[in-house]
């Protein structure tokens, strides 16, 4: 279901047939296309820089100055390497399920926004590097790329541009951490998808040591519409250094869950209205503003602004923007734990913080949620986390402490009732999340 607020990225999401290209054209699909291959590739970079877009996957990372960094003529040993842009549709966050539907519905839009996105950092290859065990998404996203080929928007001299680009679409095996964009590289490779050391950053050093862009689907989807009504047009939405609008996913307890698709900067407050808010008879508990990665929030936070800078201010991550709520229903303990197993499971292995730490957090999550902790135990479990973060080698170790952290701060009575009763006070029955 789409509930859309800026009518961009989701407006044709509800045709059925909006996934194909005669749907897309007739929508004004592939016009920026033009107006880019008649532009510069720097101008192009700076189009994006100045529209202020900010990447979509979690980081927020300025668009347009990542692909202003890849270097351009020879490099120190004389020879010019080829550059690549790298989409990266591998969308795994707990909670996040924004790209998805953005590729199922209409993935011309992610099409156009490659071909504008390789022009412009003077790629001739460009892979699409999505979730394979979401069998429908690739194959639309192949028949998309199959009927660009056939309409000369792919392949060579592309309208008459004198631009050459091949686009491959490879489906990921399903690894979390193949979404880290450099275990992303190395899956793409052949190699066992595990992060390298950073820097060098892919825009350096990426696919095959090259120079490569790495962009999450969301962010090239957007860069279409800012082609073709211009930055102030796209400043127009959003905050000064949130600009434009962005799709939210929600999640649980809410009564109509879906991608909302709104300014940067809207509240959870406003969203919950567009939902239908709580699910009837409850109140809203906890929820995460960001993913499972990203520090919870309370009823507290219902009017902090969902932009990079008001969820940073209030102490957690904008993220993916993945908004999981849960009502008063919801054991605290237990949902912690479910996420902590999920990092646990997708730990690379490659570090012995993240490693070693998630597994014993699952350990002691575990006997806190059966009531068969001790009073030694939240301190411990603080200590595991404050082991983990900051001290693994990527971000999914930082991630995984995250929630430990911020349910201790807000809800440590709640694990210490557990220890108290000898058992879970909430009846893991009475939630439909986690049922
Ligand atoms: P990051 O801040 O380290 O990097 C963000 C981007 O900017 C990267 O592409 C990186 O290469 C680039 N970059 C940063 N500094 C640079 C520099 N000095 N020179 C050149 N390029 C530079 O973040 P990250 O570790 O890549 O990603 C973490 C984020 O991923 C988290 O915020 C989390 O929300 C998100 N995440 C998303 C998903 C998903 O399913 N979409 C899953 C897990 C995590
Ligand atoms: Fe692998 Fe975890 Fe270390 Fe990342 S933090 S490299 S996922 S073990």
């Amino acid at each position: 279901m789409t509930t859309v607020l800026t009518p961009v990225l989701s407006r044709h999401w509800a045709d059925p047939q909006g996934w194909t290209l005669a749907a897309y054209r007739s929508q004004g699909g592939y016009r920026a296309l033009p107006k880019a291959l008649r532009m510069n590739p720097d101008e192009v970079i700076a189009t994006v820089k100045d529209s202020g877009l900010r990447g979509r996957g979690g980081a927020g990372f300025p668009t347009g100055m990542k692909w202003g960094f890849i270097p351009q003529g020879p490099g120190p040993d004389g020879t010019t390497k080829p550059h690549y842009l790298v989409v990266n549709a591998d969308e795994s966050e707990p909670g996040t399920c924004k790209d998805m539907p953005l590729m199922l519905a209409t993935p011309h839009t992610l099409v156009e926004g490659v071909i504008i996105a390789a022009y412009a950092i003077r790629a001739s290859h460009a892979f699409i590097y999505v979730r394979g065990e979401v069998v429908t998404v690739l194959r639309r996203l192949q028949a998309a790329v199959q009927q660009a080929y056939a309409a000369g928007y792919v392949g060579r001299n592309i309208q008459g541009s004198g631009f050459d680009l091949e686009i491959i679409v490879h489906a990921g095996a399903g690894a979390y951490i193949c979404g880290e964009e450099t275990a992303l590289l190395d899956s793409l490779e052949g190699r066992r998808g595990q992060p390298r050391l950073r820097p060098p950053f892919p825009a350096v050093a990426g696919l095959y040591a090259c120079p490569t862009v790495v962009n999450n689907v969301e962010s090239i989807a957007s860069v279409p519409s800012i082609i073709a009504n211009g930055v102030d047009w796209f400043r127009s939405f959003g905050t000064e250094k949130s600009p434009g609008f962005t799709l939210y996913s929600l999640s649980g307890h809410v009564t109509r869950p879906g991608q909302y698709e709104a300014p940067l900067g809207i509240t959870l407050r406003e969203l919950l209205r567009y939902a239908g808010g709580i699910r009837t008879g409850h109140t809203l508990k906890f929820w995460t503003p960001g993913g499972s990665s990203t520090p919870i929030f309370t009823d507290a936070h219902l009017d902090v602004a969902l932009d990079y800078e008001g969820v940073s201010a209030a102490g957690s991550m904008l993220g993916t923007k993945a908004l999981q709520i849960f009502d008063d229903t919801t054991c605290v303990v237990r949902a912690v734990l479910r996420w902590t197993e999920f990092y646990a499971h997708e730990s690379c292995g490659k570090c012995t913080p993240c490693r070693e730490g998630t597994y014993w957090l699952v350990q002691l999550l575990r006997r806190l949620e059966n009531g068969q902790g001790d009073d030694t135990d939240l301190d411990k479990l603080a200590d595991i986390a404050d082991n983990i973060n900051g001290k693994s080698f990527c971000a999914l170790g930082d991630g995984a402490a995250s929630p430990i952290f911020s349910s201790l701060k807000y809800f440590r009575e709640e694990y210490a009732e557990h220890i108290r009763l000898g058992a879970c006070p909430f009846d893991p029955a009475r939630s439909t999340v986690w049922a």
